[in-house]
């Protein structure tokens, strides 16, 4: 069916935003289209000799269009909500503004790359009842239970898709049979009547029942109101029954007939978190993340977009799935700084989030065990609704931790006698313990004895790292490899050897001192493949003993049933750091590692190993738990007008030459003196030069303003940001802003 437009088409013109680096809508006629498009619809436009694929962003009057005279038709429109929804085209015009990032670009990546770059989209199929299999009751064909379930399965939920399908084991030619009775028939998903907003009752979505909750998680449950925007912070330690928490959320939210979108960090979504979606419902459940394929990943969220999927469950990039029919967000893990994006459009899928709840007078939940700075205050302010759980689910006693003095101690691959002791108790016992380490590879240096020099990227300002398997020298930051070095190419001594241990001399070591215990290392190069993750993974769940190596991979989500020892290799990493926001992410991994022991049964135990074990920050987080540490950084943010008390923004440009990349930071520097008068409640600091100053032979400056309020940062930018476009070396310099940036 074909809508007409009330007004003739030649006095509307269209404002389309394109995928191009530009802070414009092109506009465009909408003669002789077979459909007129409403906002959000893609379309293919002509422009200069290509044809580019858009995004409607709005409808204006021929006579407002900026070049009346020679504006080009739009050559064609996609099929009919393919494109995004008016909430969600609401949404990329506020993180537009907000971050101040070119509208197209934002449209575009909200798009799956799929839709972006595609025509049309290969429907998925659904099966219906025809008029006969509605008719004919729930009991009949007993003598073939499979197609008798498929039957009952469609009386409840008047189709079966894909996910449907697999989830229940529907085979091909189940449904054959079935088809050849006349009793079901085929149909796309699109024609499907989703009525998303048709509420049912609780036994129609769960799968398995709920398990009764504890008095804190009821309280949590029942603390959350629907169908208005609250922002709630579950703070809970770890094993405290968050994820049930969300899970009975979920649950209600679905007897209302709408749609819950969880987002997880991109190390958290094991597949053990989806299952644990699977199991307790029945209703479609989709992913997204950079697992999916992009064909996949463009059915699941047009299913979202249709109202379909009913549970949506991914990283970040779900943040901007489409919603028929939004009814609950929840964000676990907050504080990852996953959440973030680190290039294009820098958005925090978290803060948008909580945005779009709230346009959407939904509830959204952010759960954690550690919350971040930002959040704790908000929560402390009475912003957000604090619901804290503070006992295990399970009744087991939270970790004992403590921690081990390294000072004078021999080490082997990194470990102290005291530790290796621990570790052979444990295995004595028949448990599993972890060593965390957050570096991998073999050593994090090769170095010559003889002169000291250590082997560099040619790209970048940093340390090659050694590996053993298979032997060579990686550079962690833009993955170029070498051969390793027998000779010193500085004094040609062969006395060159390594400084430092990682992941995989950890694991060779272990597996010396304990030669009947296997070792599992988990991190990014044990693990580059899905099966072998998946093989660790599996054995260790056997609880088998076992010594596990991991970085933090392996910190988060994970419920090991037998890990009773958890040994933190080295905390100075984050607490000698300088940089502020690095010791808060290590008091929240340090946590989040040490939630890994003891989850069931008896109480588990967790050694720190440091150099200063006296440190104060140190001491706190052991000694009154992470709330209080996070109080006292809190603290400390405040007094040195730091976010979350001011706001902050960086500007970040990079060059092959260096001095162009500063020089344009200066321009913008200089631009702020001359336009805006001296003021106490803004900072400018920089230019200067990145914590590794060059990557992938770019060499990267940044620029940094901080200010007391929002409002006085926000004018300040978008006067920045209009004057450095008209600036030439804007051109010859690849620069961008990060908007209250987690990163130095
Ligand atoms: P979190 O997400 O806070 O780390 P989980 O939700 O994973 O915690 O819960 C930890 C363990 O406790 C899981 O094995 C879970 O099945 C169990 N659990 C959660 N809530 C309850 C409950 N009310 N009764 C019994 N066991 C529970
Ligand atoms: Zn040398
Ligand atoms: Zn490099």
């Amino acid at each position: 069916m074909v809508e007409l437009s009330s007004k003739p088409q030649s006095d509307v013109i269209y404002r389309v935003a394109l995928a191009l680096p530009l802070r414009t809508l092109f506009e465009y006629r909408g003669e002789e289209l077979p459909r007129q498009p409403e906002p959000g619809d893609r379309v293919k436009v002509p422009f200069g000799n290509r044809q580019l694929m858009g995004i409607v962003i709005e409808r204006g009057a021929a006579d407002s269009a900026e070049h009346p005279g020679k504006l080009k038709n739009i050559a064609a429109v996609m099929e009919q909500n393919t494109g995004l929804s008016a909430e969600l085209l609401d949404l990329t015009k506020w993180l537009s503004e907000y971050y101040i990032h070119p509208i197209g670009e934002v449209v575009s990546s909200a798009l799956p790359p799929y839709l972006r770059q595609n025509e049309t989209i290969q429907e998925a199929e659904s099966w219906i009842h025809t008029t006969e299999g509605l008719g004919l009751s729930s009991d009949a064909l007993k003598r073939s239970p499979k197609q008798q379930e498929a039957h009952q399965y469609l009386l409840k939920y008047k189709y079966i898709n894909d996910d449907a399908r697999r989830d229940n084991n529907f085979s091909a030619s189940v449904l054959k049979s079935l088809k050849e009775k006349g009793l079901i028939k085929k149909v796309t998903s699109a024609s499907l009547e989703v009525n998303a907003t048709t509420s049912s009752s609780g036994s129609q979505v769960l799968r398995e029942p709920a398990l009764p909750l504890n008095d804190e998680q009821r309280n949590a449950v029942d603390s959350v109101t629907f169908h208005q925007f609250t922002c709630y912070l579950l703070h809970g330690i770890t094993g405290s029954g968050k994820t049930e928490v969300y899970l009975q959320l979920v649950a209600r939210v679905l007897q209302t007939g709408h749609q819950a979108l969880i987002l997880v960090p991109e190390i958290g979504l094991s597949p053990q978190t989806v299952e644990r979606f699977r199991k307790r419902f029945s209703v479609p459940l989709v992913e997204l993340h950079s697992g999916v394929s992009d064909a996949q990943r463009a059915k699941n969220w047009l299913s979202a977009r249709r109202g379909e999927a009913k549970i949506i469950i991914g990283t970040r990039l779900a943040s901007l799935c489409a919603l028929q029919a939004p009814g609950l967000i929840v964000i676990d893990e907050e504080h990852d700084s996953s959440f973030k994006q680190q290039d294009g459009v820098r958005y925090s899928a978290r803060d948008a989030s909580i945005v779009r709840a709230k346009k959407n007078h939904i509830p959204i939940v952010l759960g954690s065990a550690t919350p971040s700075l930002e959040t704790l205050k908000h929560a402390q302010d009475g912003h957000y609704q604090h619901l804290v759980l503070r006992q295990r689910a399970t009744g087991v006693v939270p970790p004992a931790l403590s921690c081990l003095d390294l000072c004078g101690q021999p080490l082997h691959a990194g470990l102290c006698p005291e530790a290796l002791d621990r570790i052979k108790t444990c295995i004595e016992n028949g448990e599993q313990a972890l060593v965390f380490m957050n570096r991998r590879g073999y050593a994090p240096m090769q170095l010559c004895h003889s002169c000291g020099w250590v082997a560099q990227c040619n790209n970048c300002s940093t340390n090659m790292t050694l590996h053993q398997q298979p032997k060579r020298l990686h550079c962690h930051h833009c993955d170029s490899r070498t051969q390793v070095y027998r000779q010193c190419p500085r004094c040609s001594s062969i006395d060159i050897g390594s400084k430092g241990v990682g992941t995989e001399q950890l694991a060779s070591t272990l597996s010396q001192y304990f030669p009947d215990t296997p070792v599992y290392r988990v991190d990014s190069d044990s693990t580059s493949s899905k099966s072998a993750l998946k093989s660790t993974f599996e054995n260790i769940h056997s609880g088998q003993t076992a010594i596990l190596v991991g970085t933090q991979m392996i910190a988060k989500g994970h419920h090991f049933s037998n890990l009773k020892l958890v040994v933190i290799a080295d905390a100075d990493q984050g607490f000698l750091n300088p940089d502020h926001r690095a010791i808060e992410k290590m008091g929240q991994l340090l946590m989040q590692v040490a939630g890994r022991a003891g989850r069931e049964q008896q109480q588990g135990t967790v050694l720190i190993q440091s150099h200063q074990p006296d440190h104060p920050l140190l001491q706190l987080l052991l000694t009154k738990g992470y709330t209080t540490f996070a109080r006292a950084l809190l603290q400390e943010r405040f007094q040195n007008k730091l976010a979350p008390y001011w706001y902050s923004a960086t500007f970040r440009a990079e060059s092959k030459r260096a001095e162009n990349a500063e020089q344009l930071l200066n321009v913008i520097k200089q631009t702020y003196h001359n336009h805006f008068p001296p003021s106490r409640s803004l900072s400018v600091l920089g230019p200067m030069p990145a914590a590794i100053e060059r990557v992938q032979d770019r060499f990267r400056y940044q620029l940094q303003l901080s200010a007391e309020s929002r409002a006085e940062l926000k004018t300040a930018l978008n006067y920045l940001v209009e004057s450095t476009e008209q600036h030439a070396l804007s051109k010859r310099v690849r620069w961008s802003l990060d908007i209250d940036p987690i990163e130095g």
